[in-house]
């Protein structure tokens, strides 16, 4: 069918969408569209969509994703689009690095983003589902019950409902 008018997008464009300017190993943000509470990154192609890194994933690694293969992020980012972070999973796969995550700890960086997260109010529900932990988790880093000890780079962590710092010096 001939189309008119506004060009579609085909899957090689995804990466049009993809900030790689970051450097080969840092995370490529995805620019484009992000929808529902969780944020994912959206590519729509012929007015249908799919999950932008699974398309990355696709047009990088020439592999045609069957259903219940799942894309993985090594970096825990879902907005990241570097086919390097990206490897194939199944969803067994995906719970068993959430039980690893939530029993070995998170990397620091990682509780940073949720720490930054949480003071930008987002809710615990948004914040779990992006990093694959519980949102018992994420009301444990809120209350400072578990992490307390990492700080934010910018200026120290302090919650306006637990408002006691380790050591205040103002
Ligand atoms: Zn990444």
């Amino acid at each position: 069918m001939e189309t008119r008018g506004r060009p579609k997008n085909s899957r090689n464009d995804v990466f049009k969408f993809v900030n790689m300017n970051v450097g080969d190993d840092e995370c490529w943000l995805w620019t484009g569209k992000v929808m529902g509470r969780d944020t994912r990154p959206y590519f729509s192609i012929n007015g249908k969509k799919w999950l932008a890194y699974r398309v990355v994933y696709e047009v990088w690694y020439q592999h045609e994703l069957q259903p219940g293969e799942m894309v993985r992020h090594t970096c825990d980012n879902r907005q990241c689009c570097n086919p390097k972070h990206l490897e194939l999973g199944s969803h067994q796969q995906n719970m068993d690095d959430m039980k690893a995550r939530q029993r070995h700890g998170l990397p620091h960086h990682v509780v940073r983003h949720i720490k930054r997260l949480i003071l930008k109010a987002v809710p615990n529900t948004v914040i779990a589902e992006r990093y694959g932990v519980s949102e018992g988790l994420i009301r444990a880093v809120k209350t400072g019950k578990i992490y307390s000890h990492v700080e934010l780079q910018d200026g120290r962590y302090s919650d306006p409902l637990h408002g006691e710092l380790d050591d205040v010096e103002d």
